[in-house]
């Protein structure tokens, strides 16, 4: 039966990259009920390896993001929510895995490399350790559940893959107690990485460029407006790039085909809007109320249902902390097999002490 473990930094607000990257996922995971257990990690102690001056951002990020789980169709009945800090077995796994991954090896690492550019680590203070070793904490996260399912952003393949590598080194090493994990990556490849509304890259909450899963109408209707599209189609008759134009890469990854009928039914589908693009004849304009319309439709429930828990914070409060129980209890079972298997769980062990009778006697 599949175990699931995923996570998000609280470093912002969740954004709609996360929803088509991973949490519209996790929705869809949920409602099929295919698994035995279902974690959701909120991952502060990783926020802080790149956040350490800024602990009130972290802390005041953890509700924000609970309640963008909440209001995507998550359910505290079907998914365990935990807190990372929350759970001590996950350092401590941490501090053993190191010992099976050279530095030269972290720092390899694709996604390291890019985020310490990013993060400008290369040409001030350097990286902070904790920073560098974030890809085997995340080996920690997700072998402490036994997941074998990994519900992800392309950005993330990189941290799956030496996840693996580690799982292996441990069970040739020591004996088969840890599970590989795969990546579960959106079935909709628009889905992978969502650009940024500048038309970066990556949407991202260090960057600024995001449509936040909360944003009122008012907010989303200035973002969309003021997207970044193709700068060379400036009347509507000049013929108009899709590539690279985030307009059409958000409606690639929102758009269905009765959307049209619903709000622009001189097309059939999104193949014919693109083409009338390209041709030349179409504004701009045009396409953005169009990708409004899509979005309004999918973020107003998304909304209503944050407003019912924002209500209830308590009980909010609540799910994480009875969840980060739940996730401690399965962590420190898993710690304790880790270590049994590395022959250092001294007094579970009785045959520690039989061995140290039969030396000495
Ligand atoms: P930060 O800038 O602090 O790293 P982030 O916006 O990158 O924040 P994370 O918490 O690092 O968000 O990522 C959480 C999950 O969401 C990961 O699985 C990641 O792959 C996915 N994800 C994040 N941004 C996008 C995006 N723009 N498109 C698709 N998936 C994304
Ligand atoms: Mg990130």
């Amino acid at each position: 039966m599949n175990i699931i473990l995923t996570g998000d930094r609280p470093t912002g607000k969740l954004h709609i990259g996360h929803y088509v990257g991973s949490l519209r996922e996790r929705v869809n995971l949920q409602n099929k009920g295919d698994y035995q257990d279902m974690f959701i990690m909120i991952a502060d102690s990783q926020a802080l390896t790149d956040n350490s001056g800024n602990p009130q951002k972290v802390r005041d990020n953890v509700m924000e993001v609970m309640l963008d789980y909440l209001s995507v169709g998550l359910d505290p009945q079907k998914v365990t929510f935990f807190i990372q800090s929350g759970v001590s077995a996950l350092p401590e796994l941490t501090a053993y895995y190191m010992n099976l991954v050279t530095l030269p090896r972290v720092l390899r690492n694709p996604t390291v490399k890019s985020e310490v550019k990013l993060r400008g680590f290369d040409n001030d203070k350097g990286i902070p350790v904790g920073f560098a070793n974030y890809p085997i904490s995340q080996a920690a996260d997700i072998t402490a559940f036994k997941a074998n399912i990994v519900p992800v952003g392309e950005d993330q393949l990189p941290m799956i893959e030496q996840a693996r590598e580690i799982v292996r080194s441990f069970n040739s090493t020591y004996s088969e107690v840890l599970v590989e994990p795969k990546e579960l990556l959106p079935e909709n490849k628009n889905c992978y990485r969502l650009p940024g509304t500048d038309g970066q890259a990556k949407m991202s909450k260090s960057l600024g460029n995001c449509i936040y899963l909360s944003d009122d109408s008012e907010t989303l209707k200035k973002k969309v407006m003021s997207m970044y599209t193709d700068k060379d189609h400036i009347k509507i008759e000049d013929p108009g790039k899709i590539e690279g134009n985030t307009v059409f890469t958000y409606l690639d990854a929102f758009c269905k085909d009765e959307h049209f009928q619903k709000y622009l039914n001189e097309y059939n589908n999104l193949d014919e809007l693109k083409s009338h693009y390209q041709k030349g004849g179409l504004g701009d304009v045009k396409v953005k109320k169009f990708l409004l319309a899509i979005l309004e439709e999918e973020l107003e429930p998304i909304r209503q249902r944050r407003k019912y828990y924002e209500a209830r914070i308590e009980e909010v409060y609540n799910y994480l902390k009875n969840g980060t129980n739940k996730a401690n209890e399965y962590a420190n079972k898993t710690l304790n097999e880790v270590k049994m298997a590395m022959g250092i769980n001294y007094f579970n062990d009785d045959n520690f002490i039989k061995e140290q009778i039969n030396k000495y006697n």
